[in-house]
């Protein structure tokens, strides 16, 4: 593949974070158009039932809004909503919540070519600053790519009441930038593919400061643990948007994770722990410090062993056999190495087996 000469770097125009800034979303929304009329939220149940409150008071009474709650991470889901905006055409499409109401509504706005904000409520994934959405049913068996979020409004004090569990995952989502900004100098090297230096360098710090700070962030959730995290979650996203692909924040780890999806079904852990599972093996695989990765993952509470996940030997052995077919295009150390059945059970014992 040769060096493309040019592509598209779609950024987010503003992103707010702090305390409380939930409050501040009717401003938000004005400031980045005045002549906003009418927004659609998507959300969940139980964040509807906390913010609608506070949600109501922060908006301008000439704002008209609906409210659209989200089952789950998939094109139906996406297509149930769509339906209703025949006669209600929002300026702006708010994704409110965890990563599926984001998801949902970033993939929602882009169906109705409509500005997306996302507001997230778990510091879960890199997706909340990113172009790229994972939602069943599209025809990709892995992340695709929509719009860019125009705004990014991160609620510091909303966010820490999530379940450290999310947390930890969101930490798992930011080590898989080791393995994958390593896969793309394999691209780089080896097919000639494009390279950004800059996003690769952005992304690789956002994984950095979780490997350097992980021994504090259990003890200081809220001023240390949330802002860090969640900045460097914006941060990874931006990386993607600066890339124009996901090179920088997706390789391998990420194809082992959507082949235990496929394998396995939903039951198998957040994204980010699966991913940070994927990150340990390909870590070794690549020849990287992959002991220090468990450190970090287990410093933050992620799991590092696959029956924390609910998978056994064999799912996780399939997972590796089939990644790489998910997406033959993205040259990734699995390309390289080719595992057969042996060296993958090889590799699954060593590291994430009891
Ligand atoms: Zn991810």
């Amino acid at each position: 593949m040769s060096s493309p000469s040019t592509h598209l770097m779609e950024l987010p125009r503003k992103i707010l974070i702090g305390d409380n800034v939930i409050c501040q979303l009717g401003s938000f929304i004005m400031d980045l158009d005045g002549k906003a009329s009418k927004i659609a939220i998507i959300t969940g149940n139980n964040v509807k039932a906390k913010v609608e409150k506070v949600f109501r008071s922060s908006v301008f009474e000439s704002l008209q809004y609906s409210w659209y709650i989200v089952d789950d991470a998939s094109m139906d889901s996406v297509n149930k909503i769509h339906t209703k905006f025949r006669d209600y055409i929002p300026d702006f499409v708010i994704g409110l919540g965890g990563g599926r109401s984001v998801d949902v509504a970033k993939m929602t706005a882009f169906k109705l070519n409509k500005p997306f904000i996302s507001v997230p409520t778990s510091a879960s994934h890199d997706g909340i600053s990113s172009p790229f959405v994972s939602i069943r049913g599209t025809d990709k068996p892995h992340s695709v790519k929509v719009n860019t979020p125009i705004g990014v409004l991160a609620d510091t004090q909303l966010l820490s009441e999530a379940p450290l569990r999310l947390l930890a995952s969101g930490c798992g989502d930011l080590v898989a930038k080791l393995t994958a900004v390593k896969d793309w100098e394999l691209a780089r090297d080896e097919k000639n593919e494009y390279f950004g230096t800059y996003a690769a360098n952005l992304a690789y710090m956002s994984a950095k400061i979780i490997l350097e700070g992980s021994d504090k962030l259990l003890h200081k959730k809220k001023e240390f643990g949330i802002r860090t995290i969640v900045e460097a979650l914006i941060s990874a996203g931006v990386a993607a948007c600066i890339a124009g692909s996901s090179r920088p924040c997706s390789g391998a780890e990420h194809l082992f994770s959507h082949a235990l999806e496929y394998t396995v079904g939903q039951n198998c852990g957040l994204h980010g722990e699966r991913v940070g599972l994927g990150t340990i093996m390909m870590a070794k695989l690549h020849g990287l410090d992959w002991e220090r990765i468990v450190k970090t993952l287990k410093n933050v509470g992620a799991p590092t062993k696959a029956k924390q996940i609910k998978i056994n030997e064999d799912q996780v052995v399939r997972s590796l056999l089939t990644a790489q077919s998910l997406r033959p295009d993205r040259y990734t150390i699995l390309s390289k190495l080719k595992l057969d059945r042996r060296s993958a059970l090889e590799l699954a014992k060593s590291v994430c087996i009891v």
